[in-house]
């Protein structure tokens, strides 16, 4: 067992190298580089996230296996190589791609994720759950993160590796990523020991959105802040930074960062038409349903407050009505 376990972080190490010795190669690498480089990536970053580049070839990884002896089988379970059907060769499962180390906390690669250089589909290629890799518990780039989540006491949640790689490289080095938009439990617990403040900063779509909410949900609680960052829509917090720079990310979607309940004020606001009576009653009870799902006392109170001022309307009547949702809802 234990054994084992050690062979495994020795193919994964050697494997990393590898990747990354290919992407750095001036004979290999070329397709790679040219392609981070087109995309802003510097070297240092390469270098600290360890990114690599798995040549279009067939047996390029398959063969450094043979050659130093490693076991194929656990490699195959790891998911770097598969073997062929009709005469149970192994072959490389990553060609042509950009190649992400997949971390644990002690800066160990337990997986990767590989993305092509084109439009191909699927985009991002990942090794597969093993006893080493549970993706729902990691999150990317941690390590990195450690000592910059701690100092600041801040924790900012991203969805993609190219996005925590590009936040590091603008220093904004408190970032990690869940890898997607589905935040698991143990993620969220993760986070929630990390830090006081959590912000989340998903991608601006459709899908990012809902996630966020969702996430915020789950991080609520435990006298955490939990706060969500608006990028105009379709950007990713790497597009953004290409876009406007890296101050702009800190100050005007980092540093602009809302709660939950200000965030989904807006949000419902945009959906209704404030100046019919009959939209703005409707937009109060969206708020005021989010307010009885609020688990603090000082917290509904201040956002009924809010609600009151914002439409004058008197403060005794929004509690009865809050008051009797709260009861309906249990
Ligand atoms: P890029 O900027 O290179 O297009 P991205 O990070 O913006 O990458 P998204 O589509 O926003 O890509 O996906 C966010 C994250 O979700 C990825 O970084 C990856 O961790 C995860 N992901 C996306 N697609 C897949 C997939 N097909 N399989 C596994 N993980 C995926
Ligand atoms: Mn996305
Ligand atoms: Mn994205
Ligand atoms: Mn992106």
């Amino acid at each position: 067992q234990e054994q084992s376990k050690k062979q495994f972080t020795d193919g994964m190490e050697l494997i990393t190298k590898f990747y990354h010795y290919l992407l750095g190669s001036a004979k290999f690498g070329t397709a790679g580089m040219n392609y981070l480089k087109e995309r802003d990536f510097n070297s240092e970053m390469i270098d600290r996230f360890r990114i690599g580049y798995a040549v279009n070839s067939w047996d390029a990884v398959t063969s450094l296996l043979q050659r130093r002896n490693v076991s194929m089988e656990q490699m195959e379970k790891a998911g770097l190589i598969a073997k062929r059907g009709f005469d149970h060769k192994y072959f490389d499962r990553f060609r042509n791609r950009i190649i992400f180390p997949i971390f644990n906390m002690r800066g160990q690669t337990v997986a990767f994720g590989g993305r092509t250089l084109g439009e191909e589909k699927p985009k991002y290629l990942n090794t597969p759950e093993s006893q080493i890799f549970h993706k729902g518990k990691i999150l990317y780039g941690y390590h990195l993160a450690r000592q910059s989540i701690r100092k600041s006491n801040q924790v900012v949640l991203l969805e993609g590796y190219v996005d925590v790689v590009r936040a590091h490289q603008i220093g904004v080095t408190h970032s990690v990523a869940s890898m997607g938009t589905s935040l698991t439990e143990d993620q969220a617990a993760a986070l929630s020991r990390m830090a006081d403040t959590i912000i989340i900063c998903y991608d601006s779509d459709l899908a990012g959105i809902e996630a966020s909410f969702r996430a915020a949900g789950m991080l609520q609680g435990d006298g955490k802040v939990v706060k969500i960052a608006k990028m105009p829509e379709g950007y990713d917090p790497d597009d953004y930074i290409r876009k406007f720079g890296g101050e702009r990310f800190k100050s005007d979607v980092i540093g602009a960062s809302q709660t939950l309940m200000t965030f989904k004020m807006g949000y419902f606001r945009r959906k209704r038409n404030l100046s019919d009576e009959g939209d703005r009653l409707l937009y109060i009870e969206d708020i005021l349903k989010e307010i009885v799902t609020l688990k603090r006392a000082v917290e509904r109170d201040h956002y009924l407050r809010l609600l009151a001022e914002e439409f004058s309307i008197s403060l005794d009547a929004l509690k009865r009505q809050e008051t009797q949702l709260y009861k309906a809802s249990k």
